[in-house]
């Protein structure tokens, strides 16, 4: 496992995936490593979930850049990192925070009542002749 001195982030490989530089050595136990950008609103159910799991998490905002003047703060991008050590499992905190409010999304009620077929509930009298 390479830790690129760059970008912070942990690769397998010579060049870092993500920045493509060749500056990286052996992560140490607690080296800070990328986990993951998230916008403001996922970004802060993350960080509340990774410190009740005793993660300490670092954030540093899209907004520390020029960038603010156009972007408004709901476009703002939080890179959140934790150290090598628990990368692991902040990482699976990650996959279910995406995963369950994905669920939730999708579990929002849909008014879908056309399944309604008038003619079949005029026929009433059902033939059942079976030969
Ligand atoms: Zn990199």
């Amino acid at each position: 496992m390479r830790y690129c001195l760059k970008c912070r982030n942990e690769f397998e490989g010579e060049r870092c995936p993500v920045c493509g530089s060749k500056k990286s050595r052996e992560p140490a136990a607690d080296d800070l490593c990328f986990l993951t950008e998230e916008g403001p609103l996922l970004g802060g159910m993350l960080e509340d979930v990774l410190k009740q799991n005793g993660i300490p998490v670092l954030s540093e905002s899209s907004k520390g850049a020029a960038l603010s003047v156009i972007t408004s703060s709901l476009f703002e991008w939080i890179k959140y990192y934790v150290r090598y050590d628990h990368l692991p499992q902040a990482r699976e905190i990650v996959e279910e925070l995406l995963h369950s409010s994905e669920g939730l999304s999708e579990e929002e009620p849909e008014e879908e009542e056309l399944e309604e077929n008038p003619k079949e509930a005029e026929a009433g009298e059902e033939p059942e002749s079976e030969a």
